[in-house]
């Protein structure tokens, strides 16, 4: 029998009989694991800029590499946070950012990363002490670096988050709301918070072209995203008819599986041919003939 607690409630599974509960003590005992081995590493995954079609920014999306096979952050970010063990790795995967910057900034390239962050670590005191080092003695430019925090992460916790993202700000940090329209954010919220750029979740951005209703409501969170003085991102972009959709009703950026899957570091910059493509969608569309 195995045993385990969850909050007051002790549950009992009888051995074999639960793959799920066994299955889940497995990938618990391999995730504490990889956070003593640094077993993570990031996939990058870019965003186009609808205005000009440039690529110079992607988002790092963490990966576990468990025994010789990649796991999504989808896929093990969320027990994470369960079992207590995202704080640590937080902590790693901000450092792989900055040194990643460090190092592009080094080899004379202009790319920013936009890294996935939880509340509670954005309030971690280290944070900003590794950041300030690198920016005094690293030569990191700070605007390079832009935070993700979720509505909901944002929701519960408080002036404590609150000031340490301000602290950020000052720093020259950006900051973005990941996932917008999916949690609770009120108008009160969103107009405390200094941010930089709203990523509309990708719920929204599925039915563009065949659901009025969410076209009216992308249409919206532009024009709020703007209203605050804030870039707005499109995430989860995967047809050419979203990515017109999305310039011509003046969104900013735009990420999603039609410019890249997010890909390791030697492979995240969409190719020429790629490029190509999309800066040839973006262009104002000659009227066809009849
Ligand atoms: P997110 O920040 O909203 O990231 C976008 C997720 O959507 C990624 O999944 C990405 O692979 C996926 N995606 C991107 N474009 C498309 C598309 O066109 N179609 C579809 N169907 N999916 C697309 P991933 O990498 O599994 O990450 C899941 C979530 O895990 C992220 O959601 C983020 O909240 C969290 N996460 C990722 N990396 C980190 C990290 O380093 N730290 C923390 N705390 N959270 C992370
Ligand atoms: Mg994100
Ligand atoms: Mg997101
Ligand atoms: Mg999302």
């Amino acid at each position: 029998y195995q045993a385990k607690e969850s909050g007051s409630r002790v549950m009992v599974y009888e051995a074999g009989k639960s793959p799920y509960t066994y299955e889940r003590l497995r990938l618990e005992a391999g995730l504490r694991e990889a956070v003593e081995q640094h077993a993570f590493e990031f996939y990058y995954q870019p965003f186009l800029r609808l205005a000009d079609g440039v690529v110079d920014e992607a988002e790092a999306l963490l990966r576990w590499r468990n025994r010789g096979q990649l796991v999504n952050a989808a896929d093990f970010i969320p027990l994470a946070e369960e079992i207590g063990l995202i704080g640590r790795i937080d902590q790693a995967a901000f450092s792989l950012a900055l040194w990643q910057l460090v190092r592009w900034q080094q080899q004379g390239l202009p790319y920013r990363l936009s890294l996935n962050i939880s509340a509670q670590s954005v309030a971690r005191k280290g944070a900003l002490t590794e950041l300030n080092h690198l920016v005094q003695h690293g030569g990191l430019e700070p605007h390079r670096l832009t935070l993700e925090i979720t509505e909901s992460a944002l929701l519960h916790d408080s002036e404590e988050v609150r000031s340490a993202l301000l602290e950020l700000k000052a720093l020259g940090v950006r900051l973005a709301m990941d996932d917008f329209g999916s949690g609770y954010a009120s108008l009160a919220y969103l107009r405390r918070l200094p941010l930089d750029r709203i990523k509309i979740d990708r719920s929204f951005i599925t039915h563009l072209g065949s659901s009025r209703r969410d076209e009216k409501l992308v249409r919206a969170a532009i024009d709020l995203g703007h209203s605050l003085e804030a870039e707005v991102l499109a995430e989860g972009v995967e047809t050419f008819e979203q990515l017109r959709w999305l310039r011509e009703n003046g969104c900013d950026l735009v990420q999603g599986n039609l410019i890249n899957l997010p890909a390791s570091l030697e492979t995240w910059y969409p190719s020429q041919a790629v490029l190509g493509r999309l800066q040839l969608a973006l262009a104002p569309r000659r009227p066809s003939p009849m």
